[in-house]
């Protein structure tokens, strides 16, 4: 879907991986809790990578199982 926007059907976006690409670009993968769209957000290079990556751990760590389906 390039291009494809998320559907903006208002539900909650939660962030649930992150990546960084070649030369430091970190991405944050989000889904809707509503209608399941994944989301993909470049955010700037001078964003904590630590508060990044607690964004990941944190429904992981405080669930105790990995996110199913
Ligand atoms: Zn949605």
């Amino acid at each position: 879907m390039p291009g494809d926007r998320a559907a903006g059907c208002g539900g909650r976006m939660e962030p649930i991986s992150v990546t960084v690409r070649g030369g430091g670009e970190w991405v944050i993968i989000h889904r809707c809790r509503t209608c399941g769209t994944l989301d993909a957000n470049r955010c700037a290079g001078d964003d904590n990578p630590l508060a990044l990556v607690r964004i990941v751990l944190r429904p992981i760590s405080a669930s105790g199982v990995l996110l199913d389906g």
